[in-house]
């Protein structure tokens, strides 16, 4: 097992979980409308909650395949691993497989091995309430991206500066898959939708908290308001001294194998 340092990150990266979390609290803010088809589950849609009312929501997943993507293009750009791709070309042994989990069995690699992912989420809410919903006209938009069947969809405009809340949470953290994880949140720079483009976005981290259990939840998060008060269980980022990310993928990718190897399963 590996040791944790004064910090609370472990030293090295473990297979198995040691149950240390390290959840982030992460701003999404939009700088442009966004224009959002609300049938559709992969985009933004709205909520209502009991206590908070009707919210802008924006689910994990989504937020998720961008962050590893762009984890993925960082670690390309390294040249590490540079053939490992997303759906069926997983390598199964480089940092973003690493922290994002894959099936051996169904990645071209061909391994036996299954890596769980590290890197969880949940569900970003808006800080403010929906406004009213103006469906648009259907000759607004293109005839063929408005109909599903006979039903139209809804549409819905996110106004530009409205921001979200969201709890990002990296398993059993080492100093190198934070500073990872880190950097490539505030790359996220843009949130993009496979028929429409969202605009840009701007990421903060408010800052994080190192827990034995998953303490915070945006629910609650939303519900305190301040964000002076939401900081204030929250150690700054920029208190934690990160390896400089591209230290961090180069040593993050030959502690992997090397774990890989130790449990002889490459
Ligand atoms: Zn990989």
């Amino acid at each position: 097992m590996s040791e944790e340092n004064e910090t609370g990150f472990l030293e090295e990266p473990t297979i198995l979980s040691v149950g240390r979390y390290m959840e982030l609290v992460v701003k999404l803010k939009f700088l442009d409308d966004a224009i959002i088809r609300s049938n559709d589950p992969e985009e933004v849609l709205t909520f209502r909650y009991k206590e908070l009312g009707n919210r802008f929501i924006i689910p994990w997943r989504k937020v998720k395949g961008k962050l590893r993507r762009l984890v993925m293009e960082k670690q390309r750009g390294l040249e590490i691993e540079a053939d490992c791709h997303l759906k069926d070309d997983l390598c199964m042994h480089c940092p973003s497989c690493f922290l994002f989990g894959g099936t051996g069995e169904t990645s071209s690699a061909k391994v036996s091995y299954n890596i769980l992912a590290r890197v969880f989420g949940e569900t970003f809410i808006s800080t403010t309430e929906v406004g009213e919903i103006q469906p648009y006209t259907a000759n607004a938009v293109d005839e063929k991206t408005l109909t599903t069947g006979q039903a139209l969809m809804n549409i819905v405009t996110v106004p530009a500066e409205t921001e979200f809340l969201g709890v990002v949470t990296l398993r059993d953290p080492t100093p190198e898959m934070a500073a990872i994880i880190v950097d490539n949140l505030k790359r996220l720079s843009r949130l993009g939708a496979r028929s429409v483009e969202w605009g840009r976005v701007k990421t903060e981290i408010l800052g994080y908290r190192l827990s034995d259990r998953e303490e915070l939840s945006a629910y609650e998060l939303v519900e305190r308001e301040e964000e002076e008060e939401i900081k204030l269980g929250l150690t700054g980022i920029e208190k934690q001294k990160l390896p400089k990310v591209e230290e961090a993928y180069r040593n993050l990718d030959i502690q992997v194998k090397e774990l890989l190897k130790k449990e002889k399963l490459i």
